[in-house]
């Protein structure tokens, strides 16, 4: 008998205009088999990975509606989520600005659930975002990534992230992941290898005192 498969509600959260919906699309399969709730103005995308230890299922929540720009989301589009996507734009300031509003807003609803944090549009090479001024997550002990939803660039690395957190298994890892549409951009593989550096350089960096929610 086909045992159930494990399934975990995340909700993807970001200024508008960061590349959520761009994100959820580039898995077919999620795209396809999309259902909307209307109560909460969100579009829930169904992704099924399979791990060395059977399979995971996402219901992965993007909002469609404008209320997006600063948070501001319904109660009820985080309820019962059990992890998040948080994402900003690597050429945009105010989408990274904005994300302690954001956490501020999550974190009042789900207390305590993993989160990852994605800096999209990897492929662009107009990066706003510094590595140096990167510190919310470290304050916050969110994973950071990096990636591109229209290169396919780290796509499946916040799921696995987040796979292995929510089944307690560090070693976890994905045998098969839901197809992607074909990329239509690429990234400088020597530019984003500088900013990794950039990111080892700024990790040894003590964290400011204050305990604010400032960036
Ligand atoms: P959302 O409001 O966060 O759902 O953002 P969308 O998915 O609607 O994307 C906003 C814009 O950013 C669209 O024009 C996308 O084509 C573009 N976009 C999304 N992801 C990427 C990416 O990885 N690279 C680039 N260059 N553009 C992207
Ligand atoms: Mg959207």
């Amino acid at each position: 008998m086909a045992s159930k498969i494990p399934t975990f509600k995340l909700v993807m959260i970001g200024n508008g205009g960061s590349g959520k919906t761009t994100f959820l699309r580039r898995h077919s399969t999620g795209d396809l088999e999309k259902r909307y709730i209307a109560t909460v103005g969100a579009e829930v995308h169904p992704l099924v990975f399979t791990t060395n230890n059977g399979k995971v299922r996402f219901d992965v929540w993007d909002t469609v509606c404008q209320c997006q720009k600063m948070g501001g989301l319904r109660d009820g589009f985080y309820a019962n989520a059990q992890g998040a996507i948080m994402m900003f734009n690597i050429t945009s300031r105010i989408t990274y600005k904005n994300l302690p509003r954001w956490h501020s807003e999550l974190t009042r609803v789900c207390e305590d659930i993993p989160i990852v944090l994605c800096g999209n549009k990897a492929d662009l090479n107009n990066r706003k975002v510094k590595a140096k001024n990167m510190i919310f997550h470290r304050k916050k002990e969110l994973q950071y990534y990096d990636i591109s939803a229209k290169a396919n660039y780290n796509l499946d690395k916040p799921f696995l992230w987040l796979a292995r957190k929510l089944l307690g298994d560090d070693a976890l890892e994905f045998i098969e992941t839901p197809a992607l549409a074909a990329p239509d951009a690429v990234v400088d593989e020597d530019m984003l290898a500088q900013f990794q550096q950039e990111m080892a350089e700024a990790a040894k960096i003590p964290l400011p005192e204050s305990d604010d929610d400032s960036l």
